[in-house]
């Protein structure tokens, strides 16, 4: 393709990624960034294999090393403190060729936008609309300033002000719990330092996992209704409550973690969507598969995107729409399948039949190493780096 000029809009992980992927190749590549200050929502995310490869290809492999946590077993303990299932991950490693790697969100998006560079990156401007024509798209700002560009890449979350132009009206789920999450610094008395500890029971679970500088990602996750608040200063006191009685390790995290510095979050995913692109215009990351977080794919199918759509935007030479409508076939049935699978392992982790948690509790005792292995090779393989 020629040298395209591109606009996208958001600048979390898959817009960041994408315009570092599509800078690479050569193109003009502006981002727009509605808030004034780049501040992830959340404290850490896990990377698994397939979006460590893609940002590998970026150029990124050892600056992500750098700021990832070694994680080298994944465990799963009752409320009652016993251990239900042992996975040594480093087999997973071996068969996908890649390790993955848990990092606060600040270091990752940090590192995605120095590699992107600051000079094309436009903090402060929100995004209110869209329109094309046979040549051009143009990405209308809330101050009245339009940007044309060869296509726009609608990167803007799960919230996204495009999607409704690119698919219609579409009302994000939620999910029916709540997510606490944050960084502690490591210490034994909470987890092993390169094990991803999952304890589960009553349809709740609380997780800890290593990233970069000697800190554990934390999260929590319980059933609620929806709409919720609870002020930061109140939510230790929260945590305390809802995890009454659990292991020691667990009251300890709760102990120690700053409230001030608890993300508190209420979860929800979008049904899998038909069309991810319009004409010029493309949906991205979030804004086209939000899904909740149980399988920990969504930052990774964000990165997913970023490689696919920038293969077709080089690839071919036919028109930009036709470059898009390849990205859209090469991505729907992946992402769909991942956020209803992630979807339905959510239900089961959080009570929504008791039955059915009750079965999986027995079932992490029962199944084998291999098995959960074969499952999360399955996953990351799917991507497009093999
Ligand atoms: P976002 O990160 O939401 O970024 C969108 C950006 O667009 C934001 O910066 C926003 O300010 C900006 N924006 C919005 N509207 C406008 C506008 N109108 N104009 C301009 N800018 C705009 N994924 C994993 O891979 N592994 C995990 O372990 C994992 N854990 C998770 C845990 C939790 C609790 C949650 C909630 C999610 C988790 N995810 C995980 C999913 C992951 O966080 C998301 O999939 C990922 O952040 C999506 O990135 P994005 O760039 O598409 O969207």
């Amino acid at each position: 393709m020629y040298n395209l000029k591109v606009t996208i809009i958001g600048a979390g992980i898959g817009g960041l990624t994408t315009g570092i992927a599509l800078k690479n190749i050569g193109y003009d590549v502006e981002i727009y960034e509605r808030t004034r200050e780049l501040r992830p929502a959340g404290a850490g995310i896990s990377l698994w294999s397939n979006g460590i490869k893609v940002l590998n290809r970026l150029g990124l492999g050892e600056k992500v090393a750098a700021i990832g946590g070694e994680m080298n077993r994944m465990e799963y303990r009752s409320h009652t403190d016993e251990q239900l299932s042992a996975i040594d991950l480093r087999p997973l490693v071996d068969r996908v060729g890649e390790r993955p790697y848990p990092v606060a969100r600040t270091d990752l998006q940090q590192m995605l936008r120095d590699a992107f560079g600051k000079d094309k990156l436009h903090l402060g401007c929100k995004c209110v609309g869209v329109e094309q024509d046979e040549t051009s798209a143009t990405a209308i700002f809330e101050d009245g300033d339009r940007v044309k560009s060869d296509l726009i890449i609608s990167a803007d979350g799960i919230h996204s002000t495009i999607r409704e132009y690119v698919t219609g009206e579409v009302t994000p789920r939620f999910a029916d719990y709540v997510n606490w999450n944050g960084l502690v610094a490591a210490s034994d008395d909470l987890c092993e330092a390169d094990n991803w500890v999952i304890y589960v029971g009553e349809g709740k679970r609380a997780s800890m996992m290593p990233v970069g500088d000697n800190r554990f990602y934390f999260f929590f996750g319980c059933p609620m209704k929806q709409g919720t608040v609870v002020e930061p200063e109140d939510r230790q006191k929260e945590l305390k409550d809802i995890f009454a009685g659990w292991p020691q390790a667990v009251r300890n995290l709760i102990d120690r973690l700053n409230p001030l510095e608890t993300n508190r979050l209420e979860i929800a995913d979008l049904d899998p969507l038909d069309t991810l692109v319009k004409g010029r215009v493309a949906l991205l990351g979030d804004a086209g598969h939000a899904t909740t977080p149980t399988l920990g794919q969504g930052g990774c199918q964000a990165i997913e995107d970023a490689e696919i759509l920038s293969r077709y935007l080089v690839s071919t030479n036919i028109s930009v729409s036709d470059a898009l409508k390849r990205y859209e076939q090469a991505r729907k049935d992946r992402v769909s399948q991942l956020v209803l699978k992630a979807r339905q392992r959510t239900d089961t982790i959080y009570g929504k039949d008791e039955n059915v948690t009750a079965a999986w509790y027995k079932q992490l005792e029962q199944e084998s190493e291999s098995n959960v292995i074969d499952a999360l090779a399955k996953v990351i393989l799917g991507g497009p780096l093999q």
